[in-house]
């Protein structure tokens, strides 16, 4: 009684709560924590991040191999063991001419360059091609169509308005909510448009929002918003090794097999250029929300402005390049924390991913310091520099395809960050299991700011001041709604990993530009590189944490809750049925995490170490028990019955119930309820400790 009032009484004097953790190794972990408090340094971080964003490094680029080989180099310095650069060849096309002309009612040329601004070096030299990855290659002309933010119920409006888009060039905006660029090609080429256009509008990311960079935030007028619009929501990684790695030698299928690849030619624009398109336009005056920033009358054409638009690809093979180092574990070397962050950028990649790839390496050299020391973390931690994320998240998937049955027995949990810094509003989104554990983690690390906790911060913050990007944004810390978007994709759908994945946001529309570099960052996102210092104490907190508790932080009666919430959803799209099956299974799917909490507390208690480790091996088990291994109906790749990213990125609950209810399918909505009342029913049977598929060996 007294020595645990004392030991409470002094975790209370130390710090906040720690799930997870007997009072002899919380105590050694505080300690820890203190360490990856002070040790990053900020300066050490600027100075990374200059030289990260140096030059663009596109993925395949000599630059990128230069900064794979840097960052190799720099782990094994830091003390990180086993450091590997290890090669993928997949299609990876760059684009060798790209061109919009006009050819009525008067001949113009877009320049489809971004120009370059006094006083920021990095915008005077040639970044290139400004492109849009796997666009189809080809040379098409016709009248242009302004078809709003490109998606289905636009296009709905047009043809309602007697506006036929077959055969004619469409011309979209970037919009806000984010939809995914590849979504709008997806769309425009389902209904036969010949190519499409994507333009930043300045209502969107631009002088509607707020000041232009230089002076502020936002994109300037010539910026272009590059980037992928591949179909990787169908499956992800090399278009034509779809489910295995393309290591060399591996089979490859034809590009026309590739279900991942647009058919569609498209090209991305500024606003600046899409403005003397939009201006020629005649036809019905468009709704008002097409309308933007711009000072003109939005119509919707089509014509008579009548563009031709060329894309030549090189559709080569190349070499891609994903960097590993681990620090070993000392108790349980053969359980990984697999922490990464994307190396390859569309042009400098300030924010996007370099702001990252700075805050990992300081990481690195945080944790290497406390190994050498003698603080190694009982579980091995793993760092990983992904390449190509830009493309397809491609070296995350063929990485995660390759080690495939290795992580299944070994992985803990996936943390990724992309972006740590565009400024310092804290945004997560995560399995539910972890939601207790991030709000933890993020409450044991400073605002940088306000020098209050992070959680205090988000309270008081709030979501005022976002990006124009896809964020946690909602009343909850974490946002339990994955979607996709970065490289967490492969952990969560195809192996069954729990993941994060963290950011600091802030007003940021320079995204995919030559803007987004060292000057906009350091003058403007993170003045002083604190937030990027806090996101490697955070990172630095949670790795740690997940690698060194007695109980393994993932608590699934959350999960629980929010699946039940899920449910409620799609009842109310289908009110005429009732998912008792699935229902069912998700009260025992609760129960049975409930009964894992209570066998971890007591075991914790105890220090009853068979004990843990049989919860532990429980805990593991569950995410990977949610997976069907035959995947979803046309997408085999998403395993994941609880989790998929639509074709907009945006996140889908219960997808494949959610698809057959869409497809208004009596017989599939009942067959996959029964699939997500099987996977259920396999995540609690690993949470009761029964061997299965959903298991984990020991
Ligand atoms: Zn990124």
């Amino acid at each position: 009684m007294a020595a645990s009032a004392q030991a409470s009484a002094s975790e209370k004097a130390a710090g906040p709560a720690v799930s997870g953790f007997t009072p002899a190794s919380l105590e050694a972990q505080r300690k820890l924590e203190q360490h990856i408090t002070r040790y990053p340094s900020s300066e050490r971080i600027r100075a990374d991040h200059r030289f990260l964003t140096a030059q663009p490094h596109v993925a395949g680029t000599a630059r990128d191999r230069e900064l794979a080989e840097w960052t190799a180099a720099e782990w094994r310095k830091a003390g990180l063991e086993d450091v590997r650069i290890l090669e993928h060849e997949v299609l990876l096309p760059y684009a060798t001419e790209v061109s919009v002309e006009m050819t009525a009612p008067k001949p113009w040329r877009a320049t489809l360059r971004e120009e370059p601004i006094a006083g920021d070096e990095d915008t005077e030299t040639d970044a290139g091609l400004t492109y849009h990855a796997y666009s189809a290659s080809g040379d098409v002309s016709g009248e242009v169509v302004y078809a709003g933010s490109g998606n289905p119920a636009d296009y709905d409006w047009l043809a309602s308005h007697g506006v036929d888009v077959k055969g004619k060039i469409a011309l979209v905006r970037y919009s806000v909510p984010y939809s995914y660029r590849g979504f709008k090609a997806l769309t425009a080429q389902r209904r036969g448009a010949a190519a499409i256009i994507i333009y930043s509008d300045p209502a969107d990311d631009g002088y509607g929002k707020g000041k232009v960079y230089p002076e502020g935030p936002w994109g300037p007028e010539s910026h272009i918003q590059r980037g992928g619009i591949v179909y990787d929501f169908m499956v992800p990684g090399d278009p034509l090794t779809p489910g295995w790695a393309s290591v060399p030698g591996a089979r490859r299928i034809p590009a026309a097999e590739a279900i991942s690849l647009p058919t569609i030619i498209s090209v991305p624009m500024s606003y600046k250029e899409a403005r003397v398109i939009l201006e020629a336009l005649r036809g019905p005056e468009t709704p008002r929300a097409w309308k933007g920033g711009l000072p003109i009358t939005y119509r919707a054409g089509a014509g008579p402005a009548t563009v031709r638009v060329r894309v030549r690809n090189d559709d080569k093979v190349r070499p891609i390049w994903t960097v590993t180092g681990k620090i070993t574990g000392s108790a349980e070397p053969d359980r990984w924390v697999v922490l990464g962050n994307h190396r390859d950028a569309w042009v400098y990649g300030g924010v996007d991913p370099s702001s990252g790839s700075a805050s990992m390496m300081e990481l690195a050299r945080t944790l290497g310091a406390q190994a050498k020391d003698g603080m190694r973390p009982k579980r091995t931690i793993v760092f990983a520099s992904w390449d190509a994320e830009e493309w397809t998240l491609t070296s995350s998937s063929e990485w995660g395809e390759q080690y495939e049955q290795e992580l299944r027995e070994k992985a803990v949990a996936y943390v990724n960050v992309d972006s740590s810094a565009s400024g310092p509003n804290f945004t997560a989104t995560a399995v539910p299991a972890l939601n207790r554990f991030i709000a933890e983690a993020a409450n044991a690390v400073m605002d940088p700011a306000t020098n209050v906790p992070i959680t205090d911060a988000w309270k008081t913050r709030g979501t005022k001041e976002r990006g124009a990007l896809p964020s946690g944004a909602g009343d909850d810390l974490v946002n339990n709604r994955l979607g996709s978007g970065s490289d967490y994709t492969v952990f969560l759908n195809f192996v069954g990993l729990p993941i994060v994945d963290m950011s600091f946001d802030g007003p940021y529309g320079v995204y995919h530009s030559v803007y987004d570099n060292h000057q906009w960052v350091s003058r403007i996102g993170d003045p002083g590189f604190r937030y990027h210092t806090a996101m490697t104490r955070l990172w630095g907190v949670m790795a740690t944490r997940l690698a060194n508790a007695d109980l393994l932080p993932l608590d699934y009666r959350p999960y629980a809750e929010r699946v039940s919430e899920f449910l409620n959803e799609v009842e109310r799209r289908w009110p005429e049925r009732r998912f008792d099956v699935a229902r069912a299974a998700n009260a025992r799917f609760a129960a049975a995490a409930a009964g894992a909490a209570s066998r971890g507390a007591a075991a914790l208690a105890k220090n009853d170490r068979a004990a843990l480790s049989a919860v532990n091996t429980s805990l593991m088990g569950a995410e990977r028990g949610l997976l069907e291994m035959q995947g979803l109906p046309g997408r085999p790749w998403y395993r994941h019955q609880i989790y998929a990213p639509k074709p907009t990125y945006a996140p889908e609950v219960l997808p494949g119930v959610a698809e057959a209810i869409e497809a208004r399918d009596a017989p599939r909505v009942a067959e996959q309820e029964q699939k997500l009342a099987a996977a259920l029913d396999r995540a609690a049977a690993a949470l009761r400790g029964e061997r299965g598929r959903g298991t984990v060996n020991r």
